[in-house]
């Protein structure tokens, strides 16, 4: 990346990027699932809220572009790279606690840099039932409450009480009746000001018969195995899936299923044609993305059914 020059401001206090945590062009690859993808100029991953917000603050008074990274397994950097902020909200912000309502019930408060998978084992560990659907799920809680994640008919809307986020400076809490949820959308994913950060969610779920819940998560991971490419990379689900279809079933029946347009890596999965991957890690961004219009030209030219990418453009993909 070409250097780029701080405000007066800042570069008297370059300590301040120190302070932060900041560091400079840090490659994104090991940090999507996708395994693809350039720099970002900046990034930081915080461990306190504090920090996330005087990052956001940051950002804003150097004019750049900020990028809020969960764990990367929903987008797809673009092969130039995210010219502005990452922050990335890891494990560092990854805190789970439980508190009994003595009724039976729950109260479980999972700071949004927890992964999904660690906050639906406990839930299983603990014999509370609703939340083995996010066993599966490489997500962190941020993420998942930003794209409403589901699966096998669950979806995060269905055990969320509220989200605690950050709203340029004000860390704020919205009830979950409030937080506009629907299918992989959400308050937050429909937000054009870029200010707002989730820091948390809380969640509720209710004492169950133990054995059938380990058994159920069970069930959900045996069948996710045997019917997801979940050993290569991917972003999971590439399309939404559009009213009345399943895209991996238009994709399948436009003859699309194990389909490659050259050797670069980039395949519609032959496990599941839903998935794109990315073989060995071999395939550049622009020749995944290349890929994923092919398909949905295709599907559109054949069915009438127009895909729209789930998996969300990171960086610029213009050149
Ligand atoms: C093998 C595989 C299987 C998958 N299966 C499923 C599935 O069954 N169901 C499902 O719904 N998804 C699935 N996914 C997709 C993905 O795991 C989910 O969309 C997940 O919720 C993304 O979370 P993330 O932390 O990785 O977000 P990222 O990919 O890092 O980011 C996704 C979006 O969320 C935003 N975001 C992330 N964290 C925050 C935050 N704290 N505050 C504000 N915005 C934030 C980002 O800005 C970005 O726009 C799968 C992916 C893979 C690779």
């Amino acid at each position: 990346m070409q250097p780029r020059t701080l405000s007066r401001e800042y570069s008297r206090g370059r300590r301040l990027i120190n302070e932060l945590g900041i560091t400079e062009n840090i490659s994104l690859r090991k940090y999507t699932t996708f395994r693809c993808g350039g720099e970002a100029r900046y990034f930081a991953e915080p461990s306190s809220f504090a920090q996330v917000r005087d990052l956001l603050q940051f950002a804003r008074s150097e004019g750049l572009e900020v990028f809020v990274m969960g764990q990367g397994s929903n987008i797809l950097v673009s092969d130039s790279g995210f010219d502005g902020l990452v922050i990335r909200i890891g494990k560092k912000l990854g805190e789970i606690s439980l508190m009994d309502k003595g009724d039976g019930s729950f109260e479980i408060d999972c700071c949004a840099g927890a992964p999904l998978a660690y906050f639906g084992n406990i839930a299983v560990k603990e014999g509370l039932e609703g939340a083995e659907f996010c066993c599966g799920i490489p997500g962190s809680v941020g993420g998942g409450v930003y794209m409403n994640a589901g699966a096998y008919g669950r979806e995060i809307k269905d055990i969320a009480v509220s989200v605690t986020y950050l709203d340029k400076t004000e860390i704020k809490v919205l009830g979950a009746e409030e937080c506009r949820f629907g299918y992989r959308t959400s308050l937050f994913e429909q937000d054009k000001t870029g200010d707002l950060i989730i820091l948390g969610l809380k969640a509720r779920l209710v004492k169950g018969d133990a054995n059938a819940i380990r058994a159920l998560a069970e069930e959900l991971r045996v069948k996710r195995a045997t019917s997801q490419p979940i050993d290569v990379p991917s972003a999971g689900s590439t399309f939404k899936r559009p009213e009345g279809y399943f895209a991996g079933k238009l994709i399948q029946d436009a003859g699309l299923k194990g389909f490659a347009l050259d050797d670069s890596g980039a395949q519609v999965s032959p496990k599941h044609s839903g998935f794109i991957v990315n073989n060995d890690g071999r395939a550049s961004a622009s020749d995944v993305l290349r890929l994923i219009r092919y398909v949905s030209d295709t599907v559109f030219e054949k069915t009438g059914v127009r895909l729209e990418p789930e998996v969300r453009l990171i960086g610029n993909f213009d050149q």
